[in-house]
């Protein structure tokens, strides 16, 4: 196997487990970092086509309800795609919290495709965030590809190189406060569970 494949699969198994953590704590609605990730544009960076590894990963299975791992049923689609220039989208609805995201995908090539997720614009985000805010690179196992060297490098600020445990801790990191009980109410006379 050779070296990308091997950060592929890698990648792919991280995002497994960020969703099965999402699922236990809230919805990944409630993460700012995973909006960074599924948000991800090459054209916001002025260049194309580039698709990153993990946010296809993870659109995908945020996309597919009868994916077998536990995704299943985390967004349910509404309506059918609809037809925009070269892209389709649909309409995906948090199961969990009923925040409305738009997914979008387009086919740059045979050899390439991107789906992207962002917010819909008519309703707000409606889990309480819980998640950390996003830095500016997100660190990943596997990152982007394309066929343009040039179009690489200026999406390359997007993202650092990093292993799958900095991944992981990336995306799922809470804010303090959240689920941190180590501050404790002086009037209170039992302290607080766990
Ligand atoms: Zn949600």
């Amino acid at each position: 196997m050779d070296e990308i494949t091997r950060q592929i699969f890698a990648a792919q198994r991280v995002i497994e487990d960020v969703y099965t953590y999402y699922a236990r704590e809230a919805c990944p609605c409630a993460f700012p970092r995973f909006r960074q990730l599924v948000g991800f544009r090459d054209e916001d960076y002025g260049t194309g086509p580039v698709a990153c590894f993990e946010q296809q990963h993870m659109v995908f299975l945020a996309t597919r309800s009868d994916s077998s791992i536990g995704t299943r049923g985390v967004f349910q689609p509404i309506g059918e795609w609809e037809s925009v220039a070269d892209s389709k989208k649909r309409l995906l609805r948090c199961t969990t919290c009923g925040s409305d995201w738009i997914v979008e995908y387009t086919q740059y090539s045979i050899n390439l495709s991107r789906e992207f997720m962002i917010l819909g614009t008519i309703s707000p985000i409606r889990a309480q965030q819980i998640g950390l805010a996003p830095e500016p690179q997100v660190p990943l196992v596997a990152g982007i590809h394309g066929p343009s060297v040039c179009a690489l490098e200026k999406c390359r600020a997007f993202f650092r190189s990093a292993t799958e445990n900095e991944m992981y801790e990336y995306l799922t990191a809470k804010r303090q406060g959240i689920n941190d009980f180590t501050t404790f109410d002086l009037n209170v006379d039992t302290p607080p569970d766990d």
